[in-house]
């Protein structure tokens, strides 16, 4: 989605969290039992012992402490960690919704307000999270002024447990679009303070230059919206930004891939890194090429623009071709794109201007951070990838490319007893209150998907029994992107 600069009347200004994974004492023990865990390892018929707030041991016929849980016939998943949402300022209803989904850990990016520095930006949200949140949030740093930005603000958000910092390469009318030099020069800082940079990939210029045209032929609404960011806009964008990390040997991550041109760029540059006979990156600190799909991407076509609510669906970049969807499955499967997000937008952009109906206002992006991993699951497993693989791209490795692995994303013994019970033989029909983010719609209403998630831990607490949302109580912290280590 795109981002807002929307003034904050009042804001608190503090301390950058020190400890910022607390020692939360659920002080019971519970063991789960009778279900086949998905462990680093693999999926493994075992018995999960939580010490408080961490996983004790996974092991079959481990001995039987504290509260027990039956898991027969289901599968025992590590909480999901989604790697992209913008909560805005409501985080409660946004991380409830995650909650109920079994995602447990969700990274989102911050929205520095106009008048406010990237940096105060950053501080503000990490102070905001001190309360209320009911899973764990990592904090992505927005750079709405990449010209302004410098290396001490860079190391500030990596010592503030940034899990990373995010450009865009459009957006010139908000005026936040990154140019080709500043991309080169941040991703050079970056490298210098071994902080991840995240590429939106969309062509401004271009997309200025469709727009302009579209409004000299007095076009407004949906069509002219989705026409004028085609796929080649993302597949430009994102060949610069391969091409700056290349150059710089930056550890980029191109959020949103949408497209069949966007992967085939991705599997490109990959291909061209120099490696040595052994097949190993030949430099010792190699550029990384990082890619996340988002859900809607992979669930939906162009053809719902065609439909009666085609404005219900908006959203940057647009959804794609039938044969865009069948790429992304594809490179998902095959390794291309590393991670599965959902984009989550809490508050919705308005349209351009230039581009709005006259009489009625059109907004763009998506909610979904509940319906993220139950969907995934779903549509994953009818197109036949492992289980384990969708373990992977929507838990493990969104944790550990943002360095919370592997106390996030993970089922190992010192692991955070953050965990989801997943029915595979039960149902979900998402209606009005399945994974409410307080948002009133969800494009993702009346499917009906394949399992159920039963359970959910958080901090070892079971928040969610049998599908309900059984307490109420906001546990989750800031997460520091430096806390992945055990210990
Ligand atoms: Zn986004």
């Amino acid at each position: 989605m795109a981002p807002e600069r929307r003034q904050v009347h009042r804001f608190r200004i503090a301390r950058l969290a020190r400890d910022p994974v607390p020692a939360f004492t659920a002080a019971a023990m519970t063991t789960i039992v009778g279900g086949t865990v998905v462990t680093p390892d693999g999926a493994v018929e075992a018995d999960v012992v939580i010490d408080g707030s961490r996983l004790a041991e996974v092991a079959k016929g481990a001995r039987r402490v504290g509260e027990v849980i039956d898991a027969a016939g289901c599968f025992v998943l590590p909480g999901g960690v989604d790697p992209h949402c913008h909560l805005m300022d409501d985080f409660r209803a946004a991380t409830r919704a995650a909650l109920s989904g079994g995602t447990t850990t969700v990274l989102s990016y911050t929205n520095p307000a106009s008048g406010e520095s990237d940096l105060d930006g950053f501080r503000r949200r990490v102070a905001e999270l001190e309360s209320g949140a009911f899973v764990d949030v990592g904090l992505h740093a927005m750079v709405f002024d990449p010209e302004h930005i410098a290396g001490g603000d860079l190391r500030a958000f990596r010592q503030g447990g940034a899990a990373a910092f995010k450009l865009f390469l459009s957006y010139r009318e908000l005026g936040i679009e990154c140019s080709t030099k500043r991309l080169v020069e941040l991703m050079r800082l970056a490298t210098e303070t071994d902080l991840t940079v995240q590429v939106h990939c969309e062509n401004g210029a271009m997309i200025e230059a469709l727009v302009e045209d579209a409004v000299s032929r007095r076009q407004t609404g949906v069509r002219p919206f989705v026409e004028t960011r085609p796929a080649e806009t993302e597949e430009e964008a994102v060949a610069q930004s391969l091409a700056a990390a290349s150059l710089t040997r930056a550890t980029c991550y191109l959020v949103h891939l949408s497209s069949r041109r966007a992967v085939e760029q991705v599997r490109l540059a990959r291909r061209r890194e120099p490696r040595d006979s052994h097949g190993s990156p030949r430099s010792p600190r190699p550029a990384r090429f990082l890619a996340e799909v988002c859900l809607h991407h992979l669930v939906f076509d162009d053809g719902v623009y065609d439909g009666p609510a085609a404005d219900r669906y908006l959203v940057a970049p647009p959804l794609r071709s039938p044969d865009d969807v069948e790429a992304l499955w594809e490179a998902l499967s095959d390794g291309t794109i590393d991670t599965v997000g959902s984009d989550h937008s809490q508050r919705p952009t308005p349209l351009p201007r230039e581009l709005s109906e006259p009489d009625r206002r059109l907004y763009y992006g998506l909610a979904g951070v509940g319906a993220r991993l139950p969907v995934l699951l779903s549509e994953g497993l009818a197109r036949s990838l492992p289980l384990e693989r969708l373990v992977e791209v929507s838990a493990a490795a969104p944790a550990r490319i943002f360095g919370l692995y592997p106390r996030k994303g993970a089922l190992a013994p010192g692991s955070d007893a953050d965990l989801v019970i997943w029915d595979p033989a039960g149902e979900t029909l998402v209606t009005e209150r399945s994974f409410d983010d307080g948002t009133g719609d969800s494009i993702y209403r009346g499917r009906l998907l394949r399992g159920r998630v039963r359970d959910v831990l958080v901090h070892g607490l079971r928040l969610v029994a049998d599908g309900e949302l059984v307490r109420e109580e906001p546990i989750g912290r800031f997460v520091s992107s430096s806390a992945g280590r055990l210990g």
